[in-house]
């Protein structure tokens, strides 16, 4: 019994120490999406600014497939010893319900470390598609039964969400083509291989200014400062169409409350950064204001955003499984 008990206070030791020192070698980051996308620049801006803070380099692993859901389980069986850590963003929360078999339980698998951001989504187009305004489209899609490619990084993803909530808003159908991530999406609307897509901005501010793409609305409230001609979806004739990608960083469950105080406080650090604030604004999103950069808000976000979208999901009665 003796030894026993001084085998767990020593392990208590050294787990203390571990986390006193951590890091102590680089961190690895899984995206679960491709490489050259949204979620991907985000991490990387992000992991970037953390690094400088934590003393130790951050590694992106792009792990893309099945609307995330690879990625994150990937996270959820590593050790939790706060080396192997997940950005991921709202398809946490909605591949809760999408995915009837997932291999992980979402509500309990993470150690919830902060929010990052809240990325606006924009509906966007080939550069020669047809119509020139989302009026215009919403005509175009209801005339064409589904001929209409809409591109979108699977089951579970944000495009997928925004796609789906905007087809079932405006009664039209198109055929969805899955890739690992909005990056090579975007690559094959600029090689007009595919018709069109919802992503986040973070990803098509560059193709829209460029005139590359076609844009048709964003889904914020307000127009975007850099976009400024580009109408909101309310304006642009949906009603009350609003959709934010919140993005988190989370660690497995069971990560020791030291790291992760240590990786929030880096990360509210990071989100101050003058160089990722720029990085941010330039790509059309925000960093989270402190408070939201914590533990709980994320916490808090996974869990309320799975009861929000349950009801919505489960009314469209369509699941990846
Ligand atoms: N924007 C993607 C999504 O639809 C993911 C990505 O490639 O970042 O979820």
């Amino acid at each position: 019994m003796r030894l026993v008990l001084i085998a767990a206070a020593l392990a208590a030791t050294i787990a203390s120490a571990s986390a006193q020192d951590y890091p102590t070698r680089p961190v690895n980051i899984i995206v679960p999406a491709a490489a050259g996308g949204p979620t991907d620049a985000i991490s990387r801006i992000t992991a970037l600014a953390m690094s400088k803070l934590l003393g130790q380099q951050i590694t992106i692993e792009n792990v893309g497939g099945a609307g995330g859901t690879i990625g994150t389980a990937r996270v959820v069986r590593a050790d939790p010893d706060g080396y192997t850590l997940l950005i991921y963003h709202v398809g946490l929360s909605t591949a809760a319900t999408l995915y009837r078999k997932l291999p992980y339980d979402t509500r309990s698998a993470f150690a919830a470390v902060g929010l990052v951001t809240d990325a606006p989504m924009t509906i966007i187009g080939r550069s020669d598609l047809e119509p020139n305004t989302l009026k215009e489209l919403v005509a175009f899609l209801k005339g064409r039964t589904a001929k209409t490619t809409f591109g979108n990084a699977g089951i579970g993803s944000a495009s997928h969400l925004c796609g789906m909530l905007f087809m079932s808003r405006v009664q039209a159908q198109v055929t969805t083509v899955p890739y690992r991530g909005t990056g090579p999406v975007m690559n094959d609307l600029l090689g007009k291989q595919i018709d069109m897509t919802c992503d986040q901005a973070t990803n098509t501010t560059g193709p829209i200014m460029g005139k590359l793409v076609k844009a048709y609305a964003v889904t914020t409230k307000g127009r975007l400062k850099s976009l400024p001609d580009l109408p909101t979806a309310h304006e642009a004739g949906l009603e009350g169409f609003e959709l934010g990608v919140w993005h988190g960083l989370f660690a497995p469950k069971g990560t020791p409350p030291a790291i992760v105080q240590k990786l929030s406080t880096a990360l509210k650090a990071a989100l101050k950064d003058p160089d990722l604030v720029k990085r941010f604004n330039d790509i059309n999103t925000e960093p989270m204001p402190e408070d939201r950069a914590t533990p709980e808000a994320a916490q808090r976000m996974l869990l309320s955003e799975i009861d929000r979208w349950a009801p919505i999901i489960n009314a469209a009665g369509e699941y990846a499984d």
